[in-house]
């Protein structure tokens, strides 16, 4: 991945965005199980973070996908899980599909609004009976005239006491299974919708998380996005964006905790001398060092992949999978290497421990992963 001065430019305005936006809020926020997302969204919106590689046309900046990744990075560095992630269901989770296969009337009305950060838009497929087997969800649009009559549950939706639209998976058709369904975008203002539930969580306490209820509900034919009865592929297309900037994320956020560990470490003494001396120590954090940057440089052959206009499932769901795995890992070395402060709540480490134990869950779980890659790499029998 060849990096220029642009990117490098990019990276330090992200930051310095991220360091002035987020960072002096985010124990408030935390505190409040919530964030202030149309206030957040408009300033990071402003600053030409939403929409980076979606066409200028549409207020995107037309750039290419190298800049998603530092984004990405930069969003795991700023020390709020929560935050990242509801940024980067904005960017890259709810909104790709409509910039994708959404005609160009959708797009002015709820892409535009989105990318400035007018809009906050959340991405709506896990259903209580159906979260890895998305095959399974339940929720129907039912045609009339020229509108979807919608009836369902959806759950453990991000941003989802806050969206103004969704990015809507439901059934629109009788054929089971894959066949059948369409991505449709859901105003929240659409009578008959309620947020019925604000879910409490383990971690992630910045974003909010919920449940949603569609009691015949109606909205146009016309906010479907793309082809109706293709909306299982056009998701799983989109499921990629989601596990990439994930992994992009992690690997900041990672490299980030184990730099933070090593200076409260170089100050800690134990012995006689700071407990940075110890081989022990310097050796594991060099070990996990060196597989975040191993993630890094996978991340950069994705992205690559990606640029170059490839199917980077495989790539994706590797690099998911690995990231999940390692920020566990990670997060629990760290917590370790607190002693006692790193079990108390005041202390970052605890937090990046509870809010790492997400991305082996959120955007398919480490088990899909290995189902999607055991059969593209032919372990099935
Ligand atoms: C904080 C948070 C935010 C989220 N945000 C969103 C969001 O914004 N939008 C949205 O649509 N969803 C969201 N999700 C939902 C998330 O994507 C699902 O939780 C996830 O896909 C897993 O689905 P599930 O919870 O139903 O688990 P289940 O499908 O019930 O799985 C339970 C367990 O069984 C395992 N399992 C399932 N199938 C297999 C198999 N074939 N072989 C072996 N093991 C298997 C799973 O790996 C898991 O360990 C969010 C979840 C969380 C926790």
């Amino acid at each position: 991945m060849l990096f220029t001065e642009e990117h490098e430019a990019f990276r330090q305005s992200v930051r310095g965005v991220l360091q002035r936006e987020v960072a002096p809020h985010v124990e408030e926020w935390e505190e409040a199980e919530i964030f202030p997302a149309h206030q957040l969204f408009k300033a990071l919106g402003a600053a030409g973070l939403f929409g980076l590689e979606y066409d200028p046309e549409f207020g995107g900046q037309g750039a290419d996908h190298s800049y998603t990744v530092i984004l990405g990075e930069e969003l795991g560095r700023m020390g709020c899980a929560g935050v990242a992630m509801a940024i980067s269901v904005q960017t890259d989770m709810a909104t790709p599909s409509l910039h994708r296969f959404g005609s160009p009337e959708l797009k002015k009305r709820y892409l535009e609004p989105a990318i400035r950060g007018e809009m906050v838009a959340s991405i709506a497929v896990t259903e209580p009976d159906a979260g890895s087997d998305v095959a399974g969800i339940r929720t129907r649009a039912v045609r009339d005239g020229d509108e979807w009559v919608i009836n369902g549950t959806k759950t453990f939706i991000t941003n989802g006491t806050q969206a103004d639209w969704l990015c809507l998976l439901a059934r629109t058709g009788d054929e089971g299974g894959y066949r059948g369904m369409s991505q449709i975008v859901f105003p929240t203002s659409t009578p008959g919708f309620s947020v019925s539930r604000k879910l409490a969580k383990l971690g992630n306490h910045s974003s909010d998380t919920a449940e949603l209820s569609f009691v015949d509900a109606r909205v146009p034919i016309a906010n479907t996005i793309g082809s109706i009865g293709r909306g299982f592929q056009q998701q799983m297309a989109q499921f990629q964006n989601e596990r990439m900037i994930a992994a992009y994320t992690a690997v900041g956020s990672m490299d980030a905790a184990l730099r933070r560990t090593a200076e409260y470490l170089r100050e800690r003494q134990a012995f006689g001398e700071p407990l940075l001396s110890k081989q022990f120590i310097q050796f594991k954090l060099a070990e996990l060092s060196a597989e975040v940057d191993m993630l890094r440089h996978y991340n950069y052959a994705c992205a690559e992949a990606y640029m170059r206009g490839e199917d980077t499932t495989r790539f994706a769901t590797i690099a998911k999978l690995k990231a999940g795995r390692l920020q566990r890992e990670i997060g629990d070395w760290c917590l370790q290497f607190h002693g006692g402060m790193g079990y108390m709540a005041e202390t970052w480490v605890s937090r990046y421990f509870r809010d790492g134990r997400l991305l082996s869950i959120g955007g398919g779980t480490d088990e899909v992963m290995l189902y999607v890659l055991s059969k593209l790499d032919g372990f099935t029998a």
